[in-house]
């Protein structure tokens, strides 16, 4: 395409513009878009899309893609939970009213042996400050703190950006004085994965009934290795929260690696339930007395999950 035929995509098919563009690592960025319409409503845990166009410069270091020619004039969208900083820059609770953008919390996906080459983010670490992009007027999802009563405890479980969702949620919870104990847990590669860090530990300080709880699988010099499987397994959650798992009282958010959230098949006619392998944290806290949500039947139980992919 020529620069002025680009230019016109970018008029036509963009409506937001990139404010603010942290990277936290080379392949980790916090990114804020301003949408040129009013910001659309929406409860902490849900998500909407990003866009660029199949024209847009790919960061370096990433897998080779192969367009057909007439893919050069698509958008490609994906999907992107909301996230929060929860506090501002003053360190008090974030105050969306003063602010006109959305947050997102985005991994670059470099390759990908097993399936599509990764499309999008790739452009969208290529973007700078003040670059245009297209944001998906609806904002939309089921992964919300809906079911949570006031003195609920809250078991956040999530891997990597998983953890967009649950630092909104985490924002919400506090905001509305939630009396309950919230635990927050993030499982990463490798310590700078965890973007958000610094603010958990401002929360912690400040919040006596809330707790980050950062694990690591790479870590050079870490002297074991967690998943958030084992952080239940071993009761090591338990000890954390000071007493055992209550399933009356209790709602667990998971977010992130599809094996990780490990979502069983069930057969309705035959009554059986099917956990895959490895086991998730779903077949875990089922046999201790959890029930997860079942879209197929729109049955909601006290386990909530969001497959990134
Ligand atoms: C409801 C929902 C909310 C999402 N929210 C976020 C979010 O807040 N932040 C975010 O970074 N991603 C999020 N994703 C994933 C996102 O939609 C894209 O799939 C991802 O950014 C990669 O896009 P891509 O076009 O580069 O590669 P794609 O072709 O979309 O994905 C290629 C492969 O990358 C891997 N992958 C995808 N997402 C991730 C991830 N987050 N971490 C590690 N590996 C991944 C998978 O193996 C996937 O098959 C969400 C997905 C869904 C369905």
């Amino acid at each position: 395409m020529t620069a002025e035929e680009i230019a016109d995509h970018r008029k036509r098919r963009y409506n937001a513009t990139a404010v603010y563009l942290r990277l936290l690592n080379p392949d980790l960025m916090v990114l804020r878009v301003k949408p040129d319409f009013p910001r659309p409503a929406h409860a902490p845990g849900q998500y909407c899309t990003l866009g660029l166009g199949y024209w847009e410069r790919r960061t370096e270091a990433c897998q080779a893609e192969v367009l057909g020619s007439s893919d050069e004039t698509k958008v490609v969208r994906r999907a992107y939970s909301i996230s929060c900083s929860v506090l501002n820059d003053a360190g008090e609770l974030f105050r969306p009213e003063d602010t006109d953008w959305l947050e997102f919390y985005i991994v670059l996906v470099r390759e990908n042996a097993d399936g599509r080459v990764p499309a999008l983010t790739p452009r969208l670490f290529a973007l700078q400050q003040g670059d245009r992009l297209q944001l998906g007027e609806r904002v939309t999802g089921h992964y919300t703190l809906d079911p949570v009563k006031p003195g609920d405890t809250v078991l956040f479980l999530g891997t990597g950006t998983g953890e967009a969702p649950h630092n909104y949620m985490t924002w919400e919870l506090l905001r509305r004085g939630h009396t309950g104990k919230i635990v927050n847990a993030c499982c990463v590669r490798y310590a700078r994965d965890l973007g958000y860090l610094h603010t958990h530990e401002a929360l912690m300080k400040r919040y006596p009934n809330y707790t980050y709880l950062p694990l690591t699988t790479r870590e050079p010099g870490a002297t074991r290795k967690v998943y958030i499987q084992d952080l239940i397994a071993s009761g090591e959650l338990e000890e954390r929260l000071g007493s055992a798992l209550d399933p009356a009282a209790t709602h667990v958010f998971l977010c992130g690696n599809p094996k990780m959230i490990g979502v069983p098949v069930r057969d309705r006619d035959a009554g059986t339930t099917t956990y895959p392998q490895p086991v998730g944290v779903i077949e875990v806290l089922e046999r201790r007395g959890f029930n997860a949500d079942i879209a197929a039947t729109k049955f909601k139980g006290n386990v909530h999950f969001e497959e990134y992919w």
